[in-house]
């Protein structure tokens, strides 16, 4: 299925959010979206989610509107993280997928495979915040993908994370890839999405300054003024 964005514009009031993006991500690929703050990048999300109306133009996943139907083909990995803070770790994951309707037994084998992966299998019976926020963060992640989303959107994934623990993320990310999930991610850093992703698109204030295939925009333009842009 097909993410497509098409002359997408939002407004706050009198302020534009969004001014006018086009995009397309095609299934099983990895799209990242870069920009500042304040860019339009989680507004952007929000509307893909469906989450948030666009003032003008649409946003179709496989051809129509993300409708609540299909919400538990998604995850979503939000800026503001937010965990229930007294549940424990177990709780947490098995209240959140409850809500995407996986069963109890499904949901225990494939919470202890990330968190065997992510190195935090002690931390099951743990209250979350007894975690630190960078453990709270993988958990969150793994709140994300634990059904197994066919599209999974990360806002800002590595922010706040050590070396370590980004790199392990991003070969989880990849490895989802390559099972087939379609990925969009933003990030304000430009070597993250160099990495990860083929496509890109770069915001300033709603717009794209920069946008298209990697290699393509290397060669066009180098790679020194894309950092520059980015910045
Ligand atoms: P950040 O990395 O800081 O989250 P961003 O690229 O995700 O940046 P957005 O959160 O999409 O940016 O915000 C884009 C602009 O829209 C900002 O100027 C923000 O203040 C404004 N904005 C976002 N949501 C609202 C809202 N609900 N009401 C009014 N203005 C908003």
């Amino acid at each position: 299925m097909t993410l497509v964005i098409h002359d997408v514009k939002k407004e706050f009031g009198r302020h534009k959010a969004v001014d006018g993006i086009t995009l397309t991500v095609e299934k099983g690929s990895m799209f990242g979206m870069l920009g500042a703050n304040g860019a339009g990048k989680t507004t952007t999300f929000r509307m893909i989610l469906g989450l948030l109306d666009p003032t003008e133009g649409y946003v179709t996943w496989g051809g129509s509107p993300l409708s609540y139907k299909r919400t538990h083909l998604v995850g979503y990995l939000p800026e503001e993280r937010g965990l229930y803070p007294k549940l424990t770790v177990k709780e947490q994951l098995l209240y959140l997928m409850r809500l995407k309707g996986m069963k109890k037994s499904d949901v225990i084998g494939a919470m202890r495979e990330w968190l065997e992966r992510f190195r935090v299998t002690e931390y099951e019976n743990k209250k979350v915040e007894e975690l630190s926020k960078g453990n709270q963060q993988k958990i969150q992640f793994i709140a994300s993908v634990l059904h197994r989303p066919e599209l999974l959107i990360l806002d800002e994934p590595f922010s706040g994370l050590d070396p370590v623990n980004t790199d392990m993320l991003k070969e989880a990310i990849q490895d989802l890839q390559k099972m087939g999930t379609t990925i969009v991610f933003s990030s304000h850093q430009m070597r993250n999405v160099e990495e990860l992703c083929e496509d890109l698109i770069m915001l300033k204030r709603g717009r794209a300054v920069l946008q298209g295939n990697l290699r393509d925009i290397k060669r066009s333009y180098g790679m020194k003024n894309v950092i520059i842009q980015a910045g």
